[in-house]
């Protein structure tokens, strides 16, 4: 796998993170590269005035954070192993951090920007949400071109542009990629709330969906499968992990009254969702009892902890399909599980989730299936 980037001048290092020993994808793509170079090639560094900043959205892994490295900069991004990543890809090709910011996408954008670079992420609704943060600190004088994947960038991905800022175009396609550029024209656009509310009629709970939240316009029928077959039993610490919008570790919750859940994701949009979730639907004592923690899966949690872990894992990272993900969320699991806990995990019934669990904990039983899921229970043994 090639983690050498030669781009305009520059050599960079790039790992993706988590690291995977036989890693096929790169920590880079050609929208990074298309930015990098249309930058370079039409000077727009110039354009920075000395108060002025860069802001840097839905950076991947790094390759935009560190190849900026000298301008000052924010770099903001509702993925927890993507701040992670920008980090450790700075810090690898010795990028000083002191004119970098890190943030997430939930905290207020800076107010000096001067150039504005976006990675088009996968949903439309997270992409309305940034555009209108974005008009919030943006003048007519700000620079902004955005990049995808040429199949990311659809009639609707426009004309959010268009609405948010003012006229857009787009580039010729190279390496597959595009760019975006917008005017900044549009006064005074009504506030919409892009957060969406809906219903779970079971249990009368009104589930709250920032943008960027798995599964934000409906209850995701894994999850669902997974709510409805939880295992009986004391349970007193126990983990959702990918929880997206808590749904689950909510149903745990009610299930176990007595028991702290501690509710994990990447996105901070969900962490902020399942948080708000609980707070709204569950128990003060309960929702003040829960915990809840943006990280990469379990990666750091203490050994010999949890009596129940809970899952519906995820299959993508970024654009790309991959079971890496729950493969080590599955291995972390059987680490911080006390002897005799288990984890109970939701699966399509083709992504083979069984043989993955009797590989590392030496046992699965099937507990429930219908004809597009299963429930698998591995228990940790001595
Ligand atoms: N539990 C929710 C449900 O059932 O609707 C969401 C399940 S969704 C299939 C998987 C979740 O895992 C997503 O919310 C995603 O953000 C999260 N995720 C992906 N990679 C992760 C990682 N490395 N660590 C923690 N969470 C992760």
């Amino acid at each position: 796998m090639n983690e050498t980037l030669n781009i305009a001048e520059q050599t960079l290092v790039l790992h993706r993170h988590p690291r995977n020993k036989q890693e096929t994808l790169q920590a880079w793509d050609s929208a990074d590269e298309y930015l990098i170079n249309y930058f370079t090639d039409n000077e727009l560094g110039k354009h920075l005035g000395a108060d002025e900043q860069m802001l840097l959205i839905n950076d991947s892994f790094g390759a935009l954070s560190c190849y900026f490295q000298e301008i000052e900069r924010t770099a903001i991004s509702d993925s927890y192993i993507s701040l992670s990543s920008i980090k450790l890809n700075m810090q690898r090709n010795n990028c000083s951090e002191e004119n970098i910011v890190v943030q997430d996408s939930l905290q207020n954008f800076p107010s000096n920007v001067k150039i504005v670079l976006i990675k088009i992420p996968k949903t439309l609704s997270y992409l309305e949400f940034l555009l209108q943060k974005l008009r919030e600190v943006i003048t007519p004088e700000t620079i902004i071109v955005a990049a995808g994947k040429v199949n990311m960038i659809h009639n609707s991905t426009l004309a959010l542009f268009e609405q948010y800022i003012g006229s857009t175009k787009t580039s010729l396609a190279k390496k597959k990629s595009r760019l975006i550029f917008s005017l900044v024209e549009q006064q005074n656009i009504p506030e919409k709330e892009i957060a969406i509310t809906w219903e779970i009629e079971k249990q009368q709970w009104k589930i709250h969906n920032h943008a960027n939240v798995f599964s934000r316009n409906h209850l995701d029928i894994g999850g669902r499968f997974l709510m409805d077959n939880l295992p009986e039993g004391p349970f007193s610490k126990v983990v959702d992990l990918g929880c997206g919008n808590g749904i689950v570790g909510m149903a745990a919750a009610e299930a176990y009254p007595n028991a702290q859940v501690t509710f994990i994701d990447e996105s901070y949009m969900a962490i902020d969702s399942a948080r708000i979730n609980m707070a709204k639907n569950l128990p003060e004592d309960q929702s003040e009892n829960a915990r809840f923690v943006v990280n990469n899966g379990l990666v750091g949690f203490k050994p010999k902890t949890y009596d129940l872990i809970l899952c519906n894992p995820p299959f993508h990272q970024q654009q790309a399909i991959t079971d890496n993900i729950a493969w080590s969320m599955f291995n972390d699991a059987r680490f911080c599980l006390v002897d005799g806990g288990e984890l109970v995990i939701v699966g399509n019934r083709h992504l083979d989730y069984q043989d993955k669990l009797e590989r590392i904990f030496g046992n699965c039983e099937l507990v429930s299936e219908n004809q597009k899921f299963v429930i698998l229970r591995a228990v940790k043994e001595d």
